[in-house]
């Protein structure tokens, strides 16, 4: 019960009203009784001393002795039916004469009355009055005394005496008036302190329900505009607290949605780690690149994330020293990589609060330097050989040689042959180069592929009639055009074609075939030769790789066939492979995309 009044302020409120007035009428009642109670009693008192005296006006010519106590009674019963007193007579030496409520016999047996205060007041010349329990009656009496005088002497006393009960029953009444007026009081000052605790209580709960839907993240509530009373201020500072709270998040979220678009977009690797090492947040590229979940990233240690020693330590030597670091690193998981990684302290008020890692991949960069240096180191390579040759030859001729008609003109042959031989390793590099830095893009238009393939046999028919193998073009009349560059296509068969008769056995056969499906015609090379061996496949189409180095020298390769095949069919956007067993010869395979 009493959680349930205290519960609401307006019911807390209209009991504390009631409690209050209660108590006030309480206090009220007690202080208006005894005050109205005094006022009857002298009012009543002065009345029965008016009547008193009048009794005795009308008694001084008679006898007041007990002689006469026949006709005192009576006059004593007339007198109260007429003033409804009790009235007494008393001798002068106390005896009870008559008394209006008695019986003579009862007035016989009745004791002095000499000791009764407001008699020997009287006695003593003066009118008195007293309140008594009347053991006679068995009531409060309010007797009132006067002297009755006689030339001036004092003869008896006439008591006029009346009940309390009617003073009571008169106090009774005014204090029923009152209690049904407080009532009504009570129950209007509740009524009115619950219209007026809820007038107070209402905004109050309703500011209340915003503030809880703002401290839930709902910053659109607003409370409703009222009066611009003390409620109304409330409210007015509420909403401009939300207001503001609701701009700033907005503000925070913008900043924070360019941030993580910022961070989502970026190609670097992005981890941040608080002062204790532990993952505070890592963006899309780094859970990319190491193959993790974000939510398995966050919370846990630097290194349960990625186990680096190096990483780690340049992050431990930010956060001690609050410096950048930049370091080149290897990582060996889940693939070998190079990162350049560049560490910065978290800084706020001056305290490092921890360290953020960006891992720029560096990997192809390192590998086109490798490759760099590969190709150079292979360039000079294969250019160093014809041309030790050529300037060996050259210093024989001119150191006599010259003079000797046997051999010269074999030395200038040879001479002939490794300056050929550099200039089709130029060629073929100037081809590559210029296909690879896309100075050469394809022009594309539809190429009869029939026709394309019968002209690179015929113009390789002297190599083949050499080896004595026999070149087949099998192509479809109804395979479509492709969409290629006529010189590139041209280029591509006569380098297979090239290594097809080159790398065949005597005697042996090259097969052209083409399919068309969906918009894609796939070629094949096959060839009788010798066939690659399965580990030598993989990197046949790499630069300068032979399998049989002086057997492709002797043959006049380069080293760069294949590669150029690979660059021309990518550029067209399709793709090569080779299939091949050794011994039982090869077979190449490139797509290109149909004209229409
Ligand atoms: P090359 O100038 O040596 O022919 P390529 O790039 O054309 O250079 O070929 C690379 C190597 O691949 C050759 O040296 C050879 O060992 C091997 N190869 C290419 N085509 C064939 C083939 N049809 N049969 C066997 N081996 C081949």
């Amino acid at each position: 019960m009493a959680h349930w009044v205290f519960r609401k302020f307006s019911r807390k409120l209209s009991l504390m009203v009631g409690v209050i007035l209660v108590c006030a009428m309480a206090l009220t009642d007690l202080l208006l009784t005894r005050a109205l109670r005094r006022q009857f009693i002298d009012e009543v008192a002065s009345n029965l001393l008016v009547q008193a005296d009048l009794i005795e006006m009308q008694l001084r010519s008679k006898t007041f002795s007990k002689k006469a106590g026949g006709e005192l009674q009576s006059m004593a019963k007339q007198y109260d039916r007429t003033c409804d007193c009790r009235v007494t007579f008393v001798s002068k030496d106390g005896a009870v004469l008559a008394d209006s409520s008695l019986t003579t016999d009862e007035i016989i047996r009745m004791e002095n009355h000499k000791g009764r205060p407001e008699i020997s007041t009287a006695l003593a010349g003066s009118p008195g009055h007293s309140i008594r329990y009347s053991e006679t009656i068995r009531q409060d009496m309010l007797y009132a005394a006067t002297p009755l005088r006689l030339n001036g002497t004092v003869h008896g006393v006439v008591r006029v005496a009346m009940s309390l009960a009617q003073v009571e029953q008169k106090i009774a009444g005014v204090r029923k008036t009152i209690a049904t007026i407080t009532i009504f009081m009570i129950l209007a000052a509740i009524l009115a302190s619950l219209w007026m605790s809820r007038s107070i209580s209402q905004p109050l709960a309703e500011m209340s329900r915003i503030a809880e839907k703002l401290a839930q993240g709902d910053y659109s509530a607003r409370v409703r505009p009222r009066l611009p009373d003390e409620h109304g201020q409330l409210g007015a500072t509420l909403n401009l607290l939300a207001q503001k709270v609701q701009s700033a998040i907005h503000a925070l979220s913008q900043e924070k949605a360019h941030l993580s678009a910022i961070l989502s977009n970026m190609t670097e690797a992005v981890i941040a780690v608080d002062e204790t090492g532990h993952v505070l947040a890592v963006n899309p590229a780094l859970t990319r690149l190491f193959g993790i979940q974000p939510q398995e990233c966050v919370g846990k240690p630097f290194l349960e994330v990625i186990r680096n020693n190096r990483l780690s330590a340049l992050l431990n030597i930010v956060i001690k020293d609050s410096t950048r670091q930049q370091d080149e690193v290897k990582v060996l998981a889940p693939e070998e990589a190079v990162f350049e990684a560049q560490a910065v302290p978290l800084l706020m008020e001056e305290r490092c609060i921890g360290a953020l890692l960006v891992l720029h991949d560096i990997t192809r960069l390192r590998q086109l330097e490798q490759i760099r240096k590969d190709f150079v180191a292979n360039v000079s390579h294969e250019i160093k050989t014809p041309l030790a040759s050529i300037k060996a030859f050259a210093e024989t001729l001119r150191t006599g040689a010259i003079d000797d008609p046997a051999n010269r003109k074999e030395f200038v042959e040879i001479i002939e042959k490794d300056a050929d031989r550099m200039m089709r390793l130029v060629d073929d590099l100037l081809e590559l180069s210029s296909i690879e830095s896309g100075r050469r893009a394809p022009n594309f238009e539809p190429v009869a592929l029939a026709e394309c393939a019968m002209a690179v046999a015929a113009s390789l028919a002297p190599l083949a009639d050499r080896k004595q193998v026999r070149v087949d073009i099998r192509i479809p009349d109804n395979l479509p055009l492709l969409r290629a560059d006529n010189g590139q296509l041209r280029q591509v068969l006569t380098n297979l074609l090239d290594n097809a008769i080159k790398f065949n056995k005597d005697e042996g056969s090259v097969t052209v075939k083409a399919s068309a499906n969906q918009r894609i015609v796939t070629v094949v090379v096959q060839d009788t030769g010798s066939g690659i061996t399965a580990e030598n496949l993989p990197r046949i189409f790499e630069r300068f790789y032979r399998v049989d180095k002086a057997r492709s020298c002797e043959l006049g390769g380069t080293g760069l066939g294949l590669a150029i095949v690979k660059h021309i069919i990518d550029a067209h956007g399709g793709s090569v492979g080779v299939e091949s067993k050794p011994g039982q010869g090869s077979t190449f395979r490139f797509t290109l995309p149909t004209a229409a």
